[in-house]
């Protein structure tokens, strides 16, 4: 199978969902707070899991040292090298063709799309979150009559250099929305009430709804944030299934949805991109986490997904580390699907060249549109 492995390991990988890296040097409690969605291991260390040691044993190498070496060695390196150094090494690893990437999200400074395209070596693309649009007006003083307009005058400037949009629905209301495009009335109402709590964040079902259909509007994908994530989702509420009536909703406006994530729900995913013409997903973030089970995560989603329906993404966040990591689990989860069903004499070997590129590059430039640059 030697052949096979290096159709898979030399493929160019478009990672659709991800986040910028640190700007700054990261220490050892940087590394265990970004290495899982969890808030601590009281008494025992996040390495002790799937992810850690495949960190423990895929990452050292990259930065030339051997795998498994010891943390304290690991970080003494990582400082040596320095942060633009270590993250170009692990993008350039990881083999990006393309990387689209989500802003919204910024607790702390993080690289841009340019920033981190020249460290993979590849174009980048934005992803505009439309909840952190309607916050940053808020927190500009808009006011509840004028923020419908806002909106969208702020999302179509946006979208002049953006590839999509993205909701993250699951983490303020969760995914059980009323498939209504809200009434103007409606959205004054909601505005006005979000807007006189000064809460900083956007929760409610009205406004949500209103900036999804915003991103249907614009004819630009919509990702949505589905399944697995910190705790500040409630997972029983982020099943895509509940997302049914909306996505029924969507269809006729030929806008292609993209589910991120998924995980535990990746076999309901699965079915909804087989079910939807429009509908789209992937495991990105648990592809690297569940570690050596990538394969068996790979396979049950792709039971009943389509494979012109489903993309790769990382999902990574701040460390460099988990844009590669994701991108070596991918490629050998996608190595042991394809050799498996060579093996049951399923696939031809130009089969398994062709159902590579859709899956790792191919089905990502032609959602988003990317062209032939990336
Ligand atoms: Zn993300």
């Amino acid at each position: 199978m030697p052949e096979l492995l290096a159709a898979v390991a030399e493929q160019p990988l478009v990672d659709h969902h991800c986040h910028g890296v640190l700007i700054r040097d990261a220490d050892a409690a940087t590394l265990e707070s970004l290495l899982s969605e969890g808030s601590g291991v009281p008494g025992g260390s996040a390495f002790d899991s799937q992810l850690g040691f495949t960190f423990r044993r895929l990452c050292p190498p990259v930065l030339g040292l051997p795998p498994h070496a010891g943390i304290a060695d690991y970080l003494d390196r990582r400082a040596e090298l320095g942060v633009t150094e270590v993250s170009k090494r692990f993008l350039e690893a990881a083999g990006l063709a393309g990387t689209i990437v989500d802003t919204g999200f910024t607790p702390e400074p993080l690289t841009s799309p340019a920033e981190l395209g020249a460290l993979a070596g590849a174009p980048a693309y934005e992803i505009v979150r439309l909840e952190r649009l309607a916050e940053d007006l808020a927190a500009a003083g808009i006011g509840a009559p004028d923020f419908a307009d806002a909106v969208w005058s702020a999302l179509t400037e946006r979208a002049a250099s953006a590839v999509g949009t993205k909701s993250i629905a699951a983490y303020r209301t969760g995914l059980d929305l009323d498939p209504a495009r809200p009434s103007d009335a409606d959205v004054r109402a909601a505005a006005e009430r979000w807007l006189a709590s000064r809460s900083p964040r956007v929760a409610d079902q009205t406004l949500q709804r209103f900036l999804i259909w915003c991103g249907v509007d614009l004819g630009l994908p919509v990702q949505f944030h589905v399944g697995y994530g910190d705790r500040d989702v409630d997972l029983h509420r982020c099943n895509p299934l509940l997302l049914t009536p909306l996505l029924r909703a969507i269809e006729p406006a030929g806008v292609p949805v993209m589910l991120l994530h998924n995980y535990p729900y990746h076999r309901e995913a699965g079915y909804l991109a087989q079910v939807f013409p429009h509908v789209y997903a992937d495991a990105g973030l648990a592809t690297h986490n569940v570690g050596s089970r990538a394969p068996a995560l790979l396979a049950e989603a792709l039971e009943l997904a389509p494979y012109a329906k489903f993309l790769y993404s990382s999902d990574a966040f701040g460390l460099p580390e988990l844009h590669y990591l994701g991108a070596a689990l991918f490629r050998r989860a996608l190595f042991e699907f394809l050799a498996a069903g060579s093996s049951e004499g399923l696939y031809t070997e130009r089969d398994v060249v062709r159902v590579t590129a859709m899956l790792c590059a191919g089905n990502a430039r032609h959602v988003y549109r990317l062209g032939e640059a990336t």
